[in-house]
């Protein structure tokens, strides 16, 4: 298998075009087709899974910008910490407390999006809104020094129902609209991470600015 290059190519300046920053989703994927898309310039990969992303790390160029997409155990925290670039499925206080933790000891501040449940499917992880507004207005968001909330994300249902999705996504950029305006130190929503293969296009109308792609580039899982 290899990634689909072309595509890639086309992707990329679609993308650049719209300001959008495209995150190439390589779980599952080799070294070698991760090395394909980074020669053709991409710099920002997605992985789900810490052992599989430790593993790459060590293996790829150091210049990769490195996205945790998955859902991160707490005790998993400490193996990413010194490299991850962003971690986009924060949903809980707790993790939030440990990455906090983590960021402390390797001396740097990490940046994460938090992420809110849109869909209605019960399996996927994420904040309701009220967990969401609960957490930003915290009292320890403010002494979590090594954590930067950067912004929001959200992965829509499972459907080809083009008006649900866009409901989906309008949800999320509300409240990203919404807390927009605040900015402290370690609270400043400038990403909005939505949007991947299926719905990339509807996520992009609907305000994303970043959206994680990986079928449409290496195939299917
Ligand atoms: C796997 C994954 C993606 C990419 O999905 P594709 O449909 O292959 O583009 C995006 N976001 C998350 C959170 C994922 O787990």
């Amino acid at each position: 298998m290899a990634a689909d290059k072309e595509r890639y190519v086309q992707m990329a300046a679609e993308l650049a075009d719209k300001q959008v920053t495209l995150i190439a989703v390589s779980k599952t994927k080799p070294a070698d087709e991760i090395l394909e898309l980074y020669h053709l310039g991409q710099r920002d990969f997605g992985e789900n899974y810490v052992q599989e992303l430790t593993e790459k790390e060590q293996l790829l160029p150091k210049d990769i910008r490195w996205h945790f997409i998955g859902h991160l155990q707490t005790n998993k925290v400490k193996l990413i910490a010194p490299f991850v670039h962003l971690i986009h499925g924060v949903d809980s206080g707790r993790l939030l407390e440990e990455i906090n933790k983590q960021g402390r000891k390797n001396n740097r501040v990490i940046d994460i999006l938090l992420q809110l449940h849109i869909s209605n499917e019960e399996t996927k992880y994420g904040l309701t809104q009220k967990e969401l507004n609960d957490l930003i207005n915290a009292p320890t968001v403010a002494s979590r020094v090594y954590v930067r909330i950067n912004g929001l994300m959200g992965m829509a249902s499972f459907t080809g129902e083009e008006e649900k999705l866009r409901q989906e996504f309008r949800v999320l950029k509300a409240v990203f609209d919404q807390y927009k305006q605040v900015h402290t130190p370690n609270f400043n929503l400038r990403t909005l991470s939505m949007g991947m293969s299926s719905d990339y296009k509807i996520a992009i109308a609907e305000g994303s600015t970043m959206v994680r792609i990986g079928s449409l580039l290496f195939g299917a899982r």
